[in-house]
């Protein structure tokens, strides 16, 4: 892949970002902007900075009461009208965090649940997940021309807990605030062990992939009767294996906005419309607001986000052809 790694990053610092998207939908960059400023945030600048694979995303520079920087990718850094995931969209992105010096990470996410149990505990429309894991894509990739473009043989990187346990539990209590007004449940991974999978095409998946899920799911958790049952959401998931690789702490979760396809009869779009408009909008904007003022950074190794990520014996890399 082509990219300049001249080009210096003059975009602004800031220990904690958030690459929120579909929660916030329902309003616009300028009015998420002004909603956060109306809360007390200074709004410090909005600008498009150059990476070495072409300009990157939109990053919005606040400045918290207490003189926190953060910063604000909107919608993962997604440009209207370009292909998501094939246009380099998240290589920009990473490198915007990485030189940005960002160490812990807020993504918000929608998706749509394949539930297969039954019952009042099920996942609904309207809850907000706490992840488990993920299903590994071969779109999580590193930073092209960099001492970050691939793991092997430099580290060996695993994924247990990929997000990060420490900070889950500030994100579970905040979620929990909203419950029984403007968000149904909050399930987390105590409760239910949940996969992120990314649908493969540009769209939402077919009846028979999601029957494969659930039947996959139903398999594993008559497995593993002793843990969680396993359930998958469908929608983003935005590159963990990246994130851990940089040493970034990744808060990450979902409000489910409509049962995933077939799961159910109703259709995907009638409950997804009314949520992102209404509720979710209204939750995200506040739990966004309390989270990046107030989350800690980790400074330790107490979490799987740091201890996974192993150094290899340097002869890994002297056994392969050396680059110039
Ligand atoms: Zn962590």
């Amino acid at each position: 892949m082509d990219s300049n790694q001249n080009v210096v990053y003059e975009g602004p610092q800031a220990k904690i970002a958030s690459l929120t998207g579909s929660p916030l939908w329902g309003k616009s960059v300028q009015d998420v902007i002004e909603a956060w400023v109306s809360q007390g945030w200074i709004h410090k600048g909005s600008a498009r900075p150059m990476t070495p694979y072409g300009l990157g995303p939109l990053v919005v520079h606040f400045i918290a009461q207490d003189g926190r920087g953060i910063i604000w990718i909107p919608s993962y850094g997604g440009e209207a009208g370009s292909d998501f995931l094939y246009d380099q969209t998240l290589t920009r992105v990473f490198w915007v965090l990485w030189k940005a010096g960002v160490k812990v990470l807020l993504v918000g996410g929608t998706s749509g649940v394949a539930e297969w149990r039954k019952g009042e505990d099920i996942i609904r429309p309207g809850d907000i997940v706490l992840p488990t894991d993920f299903r590994t894509s071969p779109d999580h990739r590193g930073l092209p021309g960099t001492e970050f473009a691939t793991v092997w043989p430099k580290y060996d990187l695993t994924l247990e807990d990929p997000f990060c346990t420490e900070l889950a539990a500030h994100l579970e209590a905040e979620a929990r605030r909203y419950v029984g007004g403007l968000i149904g449940r909050v399930h987390t991974p105590r409760d239910v062990r949940v996969a992120l999978v990314v649908p493969d095409g540009i769209t939402y998946e077919t009846n028979f992939d999601i029957e494969m899920w659930q039947a996959i799911c139903a398999t594993i958790s008559q497995m593993k009767p002793d843990k969680p049952p396993r359930v998958t959401l469908h929608g983003d998931c935005i590159n963990p294996v990246l994130a851990r690789l940089l040493g970034i702490h990744v808060v990450y979760y979902h409000m489910v906005a409509n049962w995933a396809q077939g799961a159910s009869d109703v259709g995907i779009v009638d409950t997804l419309y009314p949520l992102y408009l209404g509720n979710f909008t209204k939750v995200a904007l506040e739990m966004e607001w309390n989270l990046l003022s107030t989350l800690p950074l980790p400074d330790g190794e107490s979490c799987a986000c740091i201890k996974s990520l192993h150094v290899a014996p340097e002869v890994f890399s002297a056994a392969m052809t050396q680059g110039e």
